[in-house]
């Protein structure tokens, strides 16, 4: 790095100056294909010789082959440093700042993970008999209870792996609900700041999205609804607050019109971090609603893995529930299959049983004030962020916000800088950028989550390096354009890594690249 500005009046933030200082390469970021060395080893496999014969057998020989093509030899500590470093090279809550909007990227207390990895509940095996597993059940009907509570709901499945998969599982619900009312309906309504995976559930599902429009300030209207209800909508698909962390003040009136003509109120439960001990879904009228336990509840996620979407609903739909329900019978709890009502099983085990150890331990640490302490100061942080920074990045909506904020900037009309520079920029700041352009009502959209677990510096932070990038866009627009400086990699071309990925490494290919 040659030249380093700083922030007037916060002496703590270096930046670097041009953009040249993409040439400053962490050392150590060589592919471990390149640092082999013939004949260096790891391990002392002692008679790798003859397992390797007997492997051989039993696979078949034309399923062996005697060498890898460039395979790395290296030592032990070789092989240490080199994945350590890349873990550290990675952004994770854990490391940085993740304002991502729409995710809840908020601290995971590590408490909950050595929880979920008592041998008891991890090492417990699918098919082990009920009477011996009385405590993972005791665990998953508490939490169930606890969740039902908490949503203002009546009965809540485990079941769904995933948000999307909680959404899939509702509107089956409502397919069968009504085809036991012997009444047919194609079509659901979604508003427009929907999230991706509503209206794909909706096409899983065989219904038509048919789009809502939000109003001027942001939310559904209930005469938007009224205009848009017939007797073939079968549900409305809605997150509270919306995905511009908007509450829907229409909400209750909307749940009365489509009860009036039989059809159902879903809510998106994805954003329920702003509602804990506050609000319930189930005064709002909801029928359903889907909860995102690796959100709301605290257990690590991203890079797609284990995921927990549970469902609750309303008494009327319990019968309809995915099977299998969970039942005491003689003291003993079970499973139970016997639901002629139910739309069936969504997969095979409850694989992600860690997930919900870990949502139990969160709900019972912080009992009810401390659920309700999160909702409100999540939506402090998220008021506080766009209040400060509303001079260069007013708000998307003129209501108040809830747990995030979706924010806009004229860069792109005054110098030609895009929401995509912006957020490569903050990553030379170490911090993850927050969601961007989405949602897709609001143009050049920042969806910024701060989430209630970021102290107030953290944010303070976050505020002056936005403002700086905003400067640096006006004074310097080919810093933010060409960002980032700071990584390992520089700008990649998404499009070309992603449609045409290098999986396999040869020597070639590094060549190549140098
Ligand atoms: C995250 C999210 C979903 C989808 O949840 P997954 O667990 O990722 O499937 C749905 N709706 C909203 C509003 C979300 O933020």
């Amino acid at each position: 790095m040659t030249t380093t500005d700083k922030i007037a009046g916060d002496p703590g933030i270096d930046m670097p100056a041009t953009a040249n200082d993409n040439q400053a390469r962490p050392s150590g970021v060589r592919l471990i294909f390149e640092e082999t060395s013939p004949g260096r080893m790891g391990a002392d496999l002692a008679d790798s010789d003859e397992s390797e014969r007997r492997a051989c057998e039993l696979l078949g020989q034309e399923h062996c082959r005697a060498d890898i093509e460039d395979f790395p030899e290296l030592s032990e500590p070789q092989v240490l440093r080199h994945f350590l470093r890349l873990s550290q090279m990675n952004f994770g809550q854990a490391l940085q700042f993740y304002p991502l909007g729409s995710c809840t990227m908020k601290y995971n207390p590590p408490i909950n993970d050595e929880l979920a990895n008592l041998s008891g509940f991890a090492a417990l095996h699918p098919l082990t008999p009920a009477p011996l597993a009385q405590g993972a059940f005791e665990l998953m009907v508490r939490l169930e209870r606890a969740l039902a509570e908490i949503t203002g709901m009546d009965a809540v499945s485990l079941q769904p792996a995933a948000g999307a998969q909680g959404e899939l599982a509702g509107l089956l619900i409502v397919r069968a609900a009504h085809r036991k009312q012997n009444r047919i309906c194609h079509k659901v309504l979604i508003p427009d700041t929907a999230h991706g995976t509503n209206p794909a559930s909706c096409t899983l599902a065989g219904y038509r999205a048919v789009v809502a429009k939000s109003n001027r300030r942001g939310y559904l209207s209930a005469s938007e609804i009224r205009q848009r209800l017939d007797d073939d909508v079968a549900a409305l698909m809605v997150t509270n607050p919306n995905t511009l962390g908007i509450f829907e003040p229409e909400i209750e009136e909307i749940a009365y019109l489509l009860h009036q003509r039989g059809a159902m109120l879903y809510l998106d439960g994805a954003n329920m971090n702003a509602l804990l001990g506050i609000a319930k879904p189930g005064d709002m009228g909801a029928d359903i609603v889907q909860l995102n336990l690796h959100k709301t509840f605290s257990t690590p996620h991203g890079g797609g893995g284990p995921g927990a979407g549970p469902l609750a609903v309303k008494q009327h739909l319990e019968p309809f529930l995915p099977v299998p329900r969970i039942c005491q019978e003689g003291g003993i709890w079970r499973f139970t299959y016997d639901r002629p009502d139910s739309i069936g099983r969504l997969r095979s085990f409850y694989g992600n049983f860690g997930m919900l150890v870990r949502a139990y331990a969160y709900i019972l640490a912080l009992g009810s004030d401390g659920l309700e302490s999160v909702s409100r100061n999540a939506i402090l942080s998220a008021n506080y962020v766009r209040k400060r920074l509303e001079d260069r990045f007013p708000s998307a909506s003129p209501e108040p916000s809830m747990h995030e904020c979706v924010l806009t900037h004229d860069l792109e009309t005054r110098v030609q800088v895009s929401t995509l520079d912006l957020a490569k920029r903050l990553l030379d700041f170490g911090m993850h950028p927050p969601t961007i352009y989405f949602p897709l009502v609001v143009h050049g959209a920042l969806m910024i989550e701060p989430t209630e677990t970021e102290s107030r510096e953290t944010l303070d932070y976050f505020i002056d390096v936005m403002r700086q990038i905003y400067e640096e866009a006006v004074n310097r627009p080919e810093i933010v354009k060409t960002a980032p400086h700071q990584l390992p990699l520089g700008r990649v071309d998404e499009v070309r890594a992603a449609r045409h990925p290098i999986l396999r490494w040869k020597k070639s290919s590094a060549e190549l690249d140098h």
